[in-house]
């Protein structure tokens, strides 16, 4: 008998499928997957969307985004707290194994760069 374990393959596909969506948002910097840090406790962790966060500057003429900006313009609520948690790239590939799923964001990568 193979040895499957379904949840595992489970989890791996979704990441997979996650990896190929975020892919195909053609944001000309680099980005990671990130959400928005609230103050109050984690908690609220149900319903969070996740946004594309920027990690380095996108200057198109009238469309300006600074690093750390979230591409939708979500508010930035504790800014040290984000800066620490959100605004790093070291992990930014593992943070694309999740799907954006802000509808904003993806209406404003969507829409501008195809
Ligand atoms: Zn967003």
């Amino acid at each position: 008998m193979a040895n499957v374990r379904p949840l595992e393959q489970t989890v791996e596909a979704i990441r997979a499928a996650a990896l190929v969506f975020n892919k195909s948002l053609k944001i000309p910097a680099r980005w990671r997957v990130a959400e928005r840090i609230s103050s109050s406790s984690r908690l609220m962790k149900i319903n969070r969307a996740q946004h594309v966060l920027l990690l380095e500057d996108i200057n198109e003429g009238r469309f300006k985004r600074k690093r750390g900006e979230f591409l939708c313009k979500a508010r930035i609520t504790n800014p040290s707290a984000h800066e620490r948690l959100n605004v790093i790239d070291i992990d930014a590939d593992k943070s694309k194994r999740v799907k954006v799923d802000c509808q904003k964001c993806l209406e404003i990568a969507r829409k501008r760069w195809r």
